[in-house]
């Protein structure tokens, strides 16, 4: 009998490319979404799949599902689309995190969490290590991700000690690549997709602050390590170390695409980190993982998925 995977937030962006390796692995899929931020194009290619199931599902309600292992991505990853209703946003990472680690304990399943470098808020450590407690603003218009993502560690760290729950936590730095929506809102996808249309490539702020992008299969690879690996809950780092600037990352895509977008500049959104990086020594050490994908080459990729589907 194969392995038994849920993976909540299947539809989504790296949902679909995680349910895609776990079916190559020879494993059972049952993709569960409510279709947000998802969609079914993402996994369209998979139906029909004998090992691959699809429940139109919320995680905000409880579930009776018997599997071997939980992936809990579902949430709104782009501030635009968690920012659209905070509340249901806190109610996902909260209540989904209750329903997913209560099957977990109810049926022995290994239950990973896609937390975020968001826990870290707007750092003043440089880079950032797991130790780190973070800088997190719990009543600004990001806290219903932020917090709602701590609360969701919380949990996990909490049925672990208590109920004895087999966890697994990474917290993913910002990730990009096929499949992000061409309305997703987050950086890379927006600036390609302005860039594809010749139209302006809105920087917001004066473009100074950094981030660090890693490419899809470098992070699935990542997130299949952790669940494999024994004997370690992390939090662990997943992320690329490479730092740019949000203006380098417009000027790299213009060239890329070869545009003749003009750049502009808007204002910098609500508690916007300044600075963010991962140091990713934890998962070099217990992961044998680093990131493969250099920025220019996972860009590449990106750009020519957007432009067949534009
Ligand atoms: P995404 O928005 O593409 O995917 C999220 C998926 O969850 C969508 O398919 C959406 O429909 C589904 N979903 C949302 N609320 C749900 C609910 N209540 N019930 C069931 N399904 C629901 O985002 P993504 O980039 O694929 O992110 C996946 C996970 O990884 C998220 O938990 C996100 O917080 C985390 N993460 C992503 C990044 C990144 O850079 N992409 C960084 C840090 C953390
Ligand atoms: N950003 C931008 N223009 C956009 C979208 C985002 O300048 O059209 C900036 C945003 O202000 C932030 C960075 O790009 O500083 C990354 O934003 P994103 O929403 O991708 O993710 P975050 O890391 O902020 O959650």
């Amino acid at each position: 009998m194969s392995r038994v995977n849920l993976v909540t937030g299947g539809a989504g962006f790296i949902g679909s490319h995680l349910c895609e390796a776990l079916l190559q692995r020879g494993e059972e899929v049952i993709c569960l979404d409510n279709f947000f931020t998802g969609r079914k194009r993402n996994i369209q290619h998979l139906i029909g799949h004998p090992q691959f199931e699809v429940i139109r599902h919320d995680i905000t309600e409880p579930i009776l599902l018997e599997v071997d292992r939980i992936f809990n991505l579902a949430c709104p990853a782009s501030p635009v689309h968690y920012q659209f209703n905070a509340v249901k946003t806190i109610k996902t990472n909260v209540m989904g995190a209750l329903n997913v680690l209560g099957m977990a304990k109810r049926v022995k399943a290994r239950v990973l969490q896609a937390s975020t470098s968001e826990v870290y808020g707007d750092p003043t450590v440089h880079p950032q290590p797991e130790t780190y407690w973070g800088n997190v603003n719990p009543i600004g218009r990001r806290s219903c991700y932020d917090e709602g993502k701590r609360v969701a560690e919380a949990l996990f760290f909490d049925y672990h000690r208590q109920n004895g729950v087999d966890i697994r936590v990474i917290r993913i730095f910002n990730t990009y690549g096929p499949r992000m929506l061409i309305n997703d809102g987050r950086v890379v996808s927006n600036f390609i997709v302005q860039a594809l249309r010749n139209e302006p490539i809105t920087v917001f702020g004066d473009g100074s602050q950094t981030r660090s992008f890693c490419y899809i299969s470098d992070l699935v690879e990542g997130i299949l390590r952790m669940m494999d690996c024994e004997g370690f809950t992390g939090p662990v780092n997943l992320g690329n170390p490479g730092e740019f600037t949000i203006l380098e990352l417009a000027k790299l895509v213009c060239e890329m695409t070869g545009s003749s977008s003009e750049i502009i500049f808007k204002p910098l959104p609500e508690n916007d980190p300044c600075r963010r990086k991962p140091d990713i020594s934890l998962a070099k050490e217990k992961l044998n993982w680093e990131p493969q994908i250099p920025l220019r080459e996972g860009l590449k990729h990106t750009i020519e998925y957007f432009k067949k589907i534009i």
